[in-house]
């Protein structure tokens, strides 16, 4: 069942009335949502729709924010959000930064997200997978779904066992595979991007590269790190990923002592948010470059690190290794040496970012912006021959 709130309206303003009397709960409930219509129509986004199936406990949620560059392309996350609130502000953030995403990275698609309501680790399964497959297919490809946080590529088998619409199947599938391997090379390009504008020379050998959150993408990162002999130190909030950073030879720290230790470079590699009016007067670094996505809190926080003459590599420019790894896998055969070409632009593009926000005197976040802005502006000028 669908709660298409691009067709959603409010009561007449007697019916509203005569209800504010009897149902106060539930109209606080309609005035949250109204935020999110909100910020649906502030941002520009196309269609939010709320997926429901009560026999496999699906509650999910897929944004398309912009087609105009293509069919939109982000991926599944499953998170146990606090309400179906949070979850919707969640996905049309992550759907808008999508958009801009592959438009920096000058590849075909626009911006969608999804989440699924739950815990990974104790909820998910095959059919609830198949369930929010089903979903998917009913947008008849105007979204393409792939991993995100709490997912694995063999999990999207099970998505793909009911649509066509998914990217980033296992290589054994004919997919393009694991996609955090080309996010960790991008992140890594856009970290040595910024040591060039930072120091003239991005050489980060001897660098001391704090890294907050281990997973998939921290640990793809790392490797051409330790290649190039920087100094990393990394902290988890789960036992096992501060185990796989402590085999590499990491040294590990605990999560509140991020923000008391002195780095070259912090590389959020966790969740969102984490560049805020708490975080920022606290950070010692020279750099800020990770893999999460959407790490300032608000947009105001560019102007805050810009301030404190920090250099913010945007997160949407440096992780969009693995989107542009599932790009590959659209509409054609996947071809890793392609995406790695695609891949290896990344380091162009933080330059170009960097060189921008330098030359306007604005934060690199809203450089990156403008770039984004750009190309779809383009774009959407031919769309109307
Ligand atoms: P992951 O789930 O493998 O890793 C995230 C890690 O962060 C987990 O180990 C988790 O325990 C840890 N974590 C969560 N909260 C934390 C906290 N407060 N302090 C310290 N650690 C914490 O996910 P991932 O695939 O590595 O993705 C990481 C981030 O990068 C996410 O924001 C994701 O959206 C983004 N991203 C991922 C990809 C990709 O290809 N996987 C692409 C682009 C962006």
């Amino acid at each position: 069942m669908y709660l298409d709130l691009n067709s959603y309206r409010l009561p007449s303003y007697s019916f509203f009335h005569l209800w504010t009397t009897i149902n106060t709960e539930l109209l606080e409930k309609i005035i949250t949502d109204m935020k999110h219509l909100e910020y649906m129509r502030e941002f520009d986004h196309e269609q939010l729709v709320f997926c429901n199936e009560q026999s496999t406990g699906l509650k999910s949620l897929i944004a398309i924010h912009d087609t105009t560059l293509g069919p939109s392309c982000g991926g599944v996350r499953i998170w146990p959000y606090k309400s179906e609130n949070d979850a919707a502000m969640d996905v049309l953030r992550l759907s808008r930064a999508m958009t801009y995403k592959s438009a920096v990275a000058g590849i075909p698609l626009g911006g969608g997200k999804a989440v699924i309501i739950a815990d990974s680790h104790k909820d998910k399964n095959e059919a609830l997978l198949r369930a929010f497959g089903k979903h998917v297919d009913t947008l008849g490809g105007r979204y393409i779904t792939t991993e995100d946080v709490g997912m694995t590529p063999a999990d999207l088998e099970f998505i793909a066992e009911e649509t066509n619409h998914v990217v980033g199947l296992p290589q054994s599938s004919g997919g393009s595979g694991d996609t955090s391997e080309m996010t960790g090379l991008g992140v890594y390009l856009g970290m040595k991007a910024a040591a060039k504008s930072k120091w003239g020379n991005d050489n980060l050998d001897g660098k001391t590269i704090v890294f907050q959150g281990f997973g998939n993408v921290a640990y793809n990162t790392s490797l051409h790190l330790i290649k190039e002999q920087a100094r990393l130190i990394a902290s988890d909030i789960n036992p096992i990923a501060v185990e796989k950073a402590k085999s590499l030879g990491i040294k590990t720290i605990e999560p509140n002592d991020i923000f008391e230790t002195d780095m070259d470079i912090f590389s959020p590699c966790a969740l969102g948010g984490i560049l805020n009016d708490e975080t920022i007067p606290r950070l010692k670094c020279s750099i800020i470059a990770g893999g999460a996505n959407n790490q300032l809190l608000e947009e105001r926080h560019g102007y805050d690190i810009q301030k404190k003459g920090i250099i913010y590599a945007p997160d949407y420019i440096i992780n969009a290794g693995g989107i542009i790894n599932a790009s590959c896998e659209v509409g054609i055969k996947y071809n890793a040496e392609r995406s790695k070409a695609i891949t290896e632009k990344i380091y162009y593009s933080t330059l170009e970012v960097i060189s921008i926000s330098n030359k306007q005197s604005i934060p690199t976040s809203v450089a990156a912006d403008k770039l984004a802005e750009k190309r779809i502006h383009s774009v959407r000028s031919i769309k109307n021959l």
